[in-house]
Formats: C-alpha cells, sequence, structure tokens
C-alpha cells in the first residue's frame, strides 16, 4: 500500500468505512481504467492520481453520512458518469444492489468494463434517460437510496431522480457551494413528486477544503402517475 492509498484509507475511517486490502486494490483498478479509458473519450477532467481519490472517491463516500449504508440493500446512482458517487459506493458496501443509469453509452460501457475488471456483482448498467427508466415498473419506487452528483440544478434534478426513490427511501443529492437558492427553488417539485426536504449537511474536502453539501429528500409516497414528464422536459422546463 502506497502513500496516497494510505491516505484515502484513513479519510474513508474517519467517516466510519473500514476499507479491506481488496477494495484498496478494487479502487485502483478503477484508478488506472479510469486514466486509461479517460485517454480515448471524456470520462473527467481529473485524472491526477491525489486529486481522483479525494475529489471523487472520497467525495463519493461521503454519501454514507447522509444515510445508513449498511441498512440499505438497493442504490440507483442517476447520470453517474464516469461511475460516481454509485461505483465508489459499491466498492466500499458490496452489499448493495447497484443501478446506474446514464444517457450517453459509451459512458456505460467504461462502467461495464470496471464492473467486470473489479468483479463487482448485483451491478446493472443502463443506457437510457432517466425520465424513460424512472416509467419502467422494475425502476419506478423501487430503490432505497438514489444518489446524483453533477447532473442538474435541484428542481429539475428532483424529476429525473426521486421517481426511482421508494416510498420511505431517500434521495441524496450531491452538491458543491451555494446551495441555500437551489433548495429554496426546489420546493414545488418536492410537492409534485410527493417528497419533502429531510436535511441540508454541510461538508468539506479534506485536503482542498473545497465546500461540499448533501441535500437529503425523503420520498413521502409511490410518484404520482403524471411524472416523470416526457424526457427532456425536466430539465428544459423544472417545475418550480
Ligand atoms: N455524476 C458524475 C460525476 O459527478 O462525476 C457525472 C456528472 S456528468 C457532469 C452528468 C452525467 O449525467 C453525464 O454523464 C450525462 O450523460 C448524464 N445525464 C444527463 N442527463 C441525463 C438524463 N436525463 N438521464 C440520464 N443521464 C443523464
Amino acid at each position: 500500500m502506497d502513500s496516497v492509498q494510505q491516505w484515502f484509507q484513513q479519510q474513508a475511517e474517519g467517516i466510519g468505512i473500514a476499507l479491506s486490502e481488496r477494495q484498496l486494490d478494487q479502487f485502483e483498478t478503477y484508478y488506472k481504467l479510469l486514466v486509461e479509458w479517460n485517454e480515448k473519450m471524456n470520462l473527467t477532467g481529473i485524472t491526477e492520481r491525489e486529486a481522483v481519490y479525494e475529489k471523487h472517491f472520497y467525495d463519493s463516500l461521503t454519501v454514507s453520512l447522509a444515510v445508513d449504508m449498511k441498512g440499505a440493500d438497493s442504490l440507483a446512482d442517476i447520470g453517474s458518469g464516469a461511475g460516481f458517487p454509485g461505483l465508489p459506493l459499491k466498492i466500499a458496501f458490496p452489499h448493495l444492489r447497484l443501478t446506474i443509469v446514464d444517457s450517453l453509452a459509451k459512458r456505460i460501457r467504461f462502467l461495464e468494463e470496471v464492473a467486470g475488471q473489479l468483479q463487482l456483482n448485483d451491478v446493472v448498467n443502463i443506457h437510457g434517460r432517466a425520465e424513460d427508466i424512472a416509467r419502467l415498473p422494475a425502476h419506478r419506487d423501487r430503490y432505497a437510496i438514489v444518489t446524483a452528483r453533477a447532473v442538474a440544478r435541484l428542481a429539475g434534478l428532483n424529476e429525473l431522480c426521486l421517481p426511482f426513490a421508494r416510498p420511505d427511501g431517500c434521495f441524496i443529492a450531491m452538491k458543491g457551494s451555494g446551495v441555500t437558492e437551489e433548495v429554496e427553488e426546489s420546493r414545488f417539485s418536492l410537492q409534485k413528486l410527493n417528497a419533502q426536504l429531510e436535511e441540508v449537511k454541510r461538508l468539506e474536502l479534506p485536503l482542498e477544503h473545497s465546500e461540499r453539501h448533501l441535500v437529503i429528500l425523503r420520498k413521502n409516497g409511490p410518484t404520482p402517475k403524471a411524472y416523470p414528464r416526457k424526457a427532456g422536459l425536466p430539465l428544459k422546463t423544472p417545475l418550480l
């Protein structure tokens, strides 16, 4: 184990996650694949090793501060891109059934490769728009936890993500700074989508000290039939 892995293991421990050597190896393989595939396709602007461990891997794991991961059985990550936060969470909490939805086919191909090389079970990577996939009975109102990072402003994002959460399940939106206005702006969408704001947790990245927020939204009951609207509409004309 080198110093970056040691640092990462300590940081994970600091938020209550004990990572084994095997899990640390999985993170390292993930890092290598990310950098390798990033030369052929646009996966991330962050490639420096320490930065990937901090801003992608560690940042993804902070979701566990918002919800009891051990008590949850399933997680859907919407607009996962190169796999964040879904894949790091799956590595750290292997019991989770993970579904990833992304509208870009080449990113889904990358995620298939990572899941295969890391020998992760119970990972389903779906190429499609969240609006369409959330209409399928196998995914609608089904997941204990839904996550999204850097996909859209909350008012529109709620309509893409909340339909995946089961009644009493939660959607955790990972946000940077300046979240207050976005949360206020999203109140109407919560009402329409049968959900409520539970808490906004403020965090800081350990090295860079930049601000992060976890917006925790709780589903009150099933998704009303009208939602999500036709693909494209939630982000083009958010529920405001
Ligand atoms: N969550 C990742 C992260 O934080 O690094 C990726 C963020 S990337 C900026 C946004 C991703 O959302 C892209 O991969 C894009 O293809 C996907 N996306 C955007 N709209 C979507 C939709 N309606 N349904 C599914 N995926 C969507």
